[in-house]
């Protein structure tokens, strides 16, 4: 089976209404892959009215649809304006915002019931890598993230394999590295999951990658595309790494 290349621009907390709207008309598509941009909140709106064939996401979401949970935002109320999915699970959210996986356990499946895309992200940190424990980990928050899926819409998720050590820091995973932990994750899903679930699944590589890197990632099979923070802030930056995921200009 194959699965259209997707890359998907974190912004993290960056951009205004005017700045998001000003990079969405500095982009152009491609045909044959999917690109998307992660907005804060208060852009989702801008974006969407700009974005043409670009989707947007949001960044979190609150796994439950209303509530008494001050500051936070609901899969339905990002359905409502036209969001097209969701980013859970950042190690950026797991490390300074306390996100946990049984919180991912109840916002995978809320995300899909609602109509979002989400991309939960797994990644494994420095110390965990050293002491040779990045597949337990891999697995432990693949299997949690996805425990209440309905079998039916697994298919639907897309996973993000972002290294925390790689997450801003240059420090780019080698293609054999990135490409040995998208077959774990692979694996993970057909053995842990549901049978043959690992093909139908996209799964994206996070962790410094720019225009200059892209092309070298992408040239392995089991990368579906990118999720990139810092190199996505320019769009002609991000355009490079589109492009370097393939497809042909749009006309
Ligand atoms: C990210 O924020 O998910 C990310 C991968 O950031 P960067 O590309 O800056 O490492």
């Amino acid at each position: 089976m194959t699965r259209t290349p997707l890359i998907a621009g974190n912004w993290k907390m960056h951009k205004t209404r005017a700045e998001a709207r000003a990079f969405l008309e500095a982009v152009r598509p491609r045909d044959g892959v999917d690109a998307a941009v992660c907005a804060p909140f208060t852009a989702l709106a801008a974006c969407l009215d700009a974005a043409g064939r670009v989707a947007v996401f949001a960044q979190n979401m609150h796994e439950a649809p209303n509530g008494a949970f001050t500051g936070e935002v609901s899969a339905p109320m990002l359905v409502e304006i036209g969001v097209h999915g969701v980013v859970v699970g950042h190690s950026e959210r797991r490390q300074y915002f306390n996100e946990t996986d049984r919180a991912l356990q109840h916002k995978v499946p809320a995300a899909l019931e609602a109509g979002l895309v989400p991309i939960l992200c797994v990644g494994e940190t420095e110390d965990e890598r050293e002491a040779g424990d990045t597949e337990r980990k891999l697995r432990h928050q693949v299997q949690e993230g996805l425990r209440d899926v309905p079998g039916e819409r697994l298919g639907d998720v897309v996973i993000a394999y972002e290294p925390v050590w790689a997450i801003g820091t240059g420090k780019v995973a080698t293609v054999e590295q990135a490409t040995e932990m998208h077959q774990v994750v692979r694996a993970t899903l057909d053995r842990v999951v549901a049978p043959r679930i690992g093909a139908e699944v996209a799964i994206l590589y996070g962790g410094s990658v720019n225009a200059g890197n892209a092309a070298s990632l992408f040239a392995s099979e089991d990368l579906d595309g990118a999720l990139v923070g810092g190199a996505s802030l320019e769009p002609a930056g991000f355009w490079r790494i589109v492009a370097a995921a393939g497809g042909t200009a749009a006309r």
